[in-house]
């Protein structure tokens, strides 16, 4: 996978509503990604994220983990 707009390849945000998932990339894009199906979803968060954080909307989530465009460019990992 490649993020379309800024060629990054990782350091992404998984966001999950329902049965879709969707990828949000530090440069502010986002897609959906109909190949990830809920529970690779899970297993990936498993292994980023042990301590997940369920935040009450994506915005919410976006600004917490600055995903909302802060960090465009920079790889944090
Ligand atoms: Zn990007």
């Amino acid at each position: 996978m490649l993020c379309s707009a800024c060629d990054a390849r990782r350091d992404w945000l998984f966001i999950n509503q329902g049965r879709h998932v969707w990828i949000r990339c530090r440069c502010g894009h986002h897609w959906a990604e109909p190949e990830i199906t809920r529970a690779d979803f899970d297993h990936l968060l498993r292994q980023a994220q042990p301590n997940r954080m369920h935040y009450p909307t994506v915005a919410a989530a976006m600004a917490d983990l600055g995903f909302d465009g802060t960090f465009a460019g920079l790889y944090l990992g």
